[in-house]
């Protein structure tokens, strides 16, 4: 089955009745891309940019990032690039970013937040990103936005930079990540050109349960029908503005996930570069009429074990 996978992994993901899957690829840096592709990536869904910024004793300025986003774009040969803009702060720090400790640090000045308060950190990135892109796709996503203020100040900010550097293929979108953005996908959906679902947070916001935590973590399932609602709510509001949606957590390289995912109309599913033929492989096993109902009947149970076995019984 695996060999079968890895022959096909150049091919499309297509359920059995014509409905198409992109299956992109999550990376931290820059020479990843090019081997991302040949391992079936049909694009990067997530580019994690932290690892760029930890790699110095100081900012990089503006020419070392766009070295690095030019060397992601080339290895991808013209399919598109989902960019996430730093995400750093709470438990991330960046040594030379002075930030006040925090009692809650996942509850705190993290992701967009932080940027905001570094408007110029945030400045200089997407200016290297903008320079990068040479006509070729580029999408630019932000981390952690909880609301339309934060999005309409980091979309402002992204537009008005576009003026002197312009990129004619650009996408504005935000990480669906805390419970707050996914309440209000409907808003945010008239404004983003996509949403990008970090099934990861979303599930350790919604469920109150730190992401790594030493006994807890097993609880925090992305197949909670809590999370599958939120998911599921941000996909009929993309949809429904013509917007699409792709998960980048965790949950997109599950196996028992994939099927509900699809179901639920995810258009992208973006996972490490060696999960991606797995992934293909599983779409293609699919019939998305059916999986369209099976998701509907998740939607319905009462906790992620009920869920898994639901998917399990049909695996
Ligand atoms: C997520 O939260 O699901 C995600 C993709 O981002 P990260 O794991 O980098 O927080
Ligand atoms: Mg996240």
């Amino acid at each position: 089955r695996r060999e079968r996978a890895h022959t096909e992994r150049l091919l499309p993901a297509v359920t059995r009745d014509g409905h198409a899957v992109e299956v992109a690829a999550n990376i931290g840096a820059s020479a990843e891309s090019a081997e991302a592709v040949e391992l079936g990536a049909e694009g990067v869904g997530l580019l994690r940019t932290e690892l760029v910024f930890m790699d110095h004793a100081q900012a990089p300025d503006r020419a070392v990032q766009e070295a690095e986003y030019r060397r992601v774009l080339d290895g991808l040969g013209g399919r598109p690039l989902v960019v996430r803009t730093l995400d750093v702060g709470g438990d991330k720090p960046l040594p030379y970013w002075p930030m006040p400790a925090e009692e809650n640090p996942f509850l705190g000045v993290r992701g967009i937040r932080l940027s905001l308060q570094r408007p110029d950190i945030l400045e200089t990135q997407l200016r290297a990103l903008l320079a990068s892109a040479d006509g070729r796709p580029l999408r630019i996503m932000f981390p952690m936005v909880g609301g339309v203020e934060e999005w309409r100040i980091a979309r402002d900010l992204t537009l008005s930079l576009r003026e002197e550097l312009p990129v004619a293929d650009l996408q504005l979108g935000i990480m669906v990540e805390v419970p707050s953005a996914a309440l209000l996908a409907p808003v945010l959906a008239r404004e983003v050109d996509f949403f990008s679902i970090g099934t990861n947070d979303l599930t350790q916001y919604t469920m109150a349960i730190d992401r790594g935590h030493p006994t807890l973590s097993a609880q925090a399932d992305g197949l909670h029908p809590s999370v599958l609602r939120l998911i599921g709510m941000t996909v009929e509001a993309a949809h429904a503005e013509g917007k699409w949606v792709g998960v980048c957590g965790e949950l997109a390289s599950d196996m028992l996930a994939v099927p509900l995912l699809v179901g639920l109309g995810v258009d992208e599913l973006s996972v490490s570069a060696r999960s991606i033929a797995l992934v293909k492989a599983r779409v293609r096993e699919l019939d998305f009429a059916h999986s369209r109902a099976l998701a509907q009947r998740a939607l319905a149970l009462e906790s992620a074990g009920a869920v898994r076995d639901l998917v399990g019984e049909t695996h």
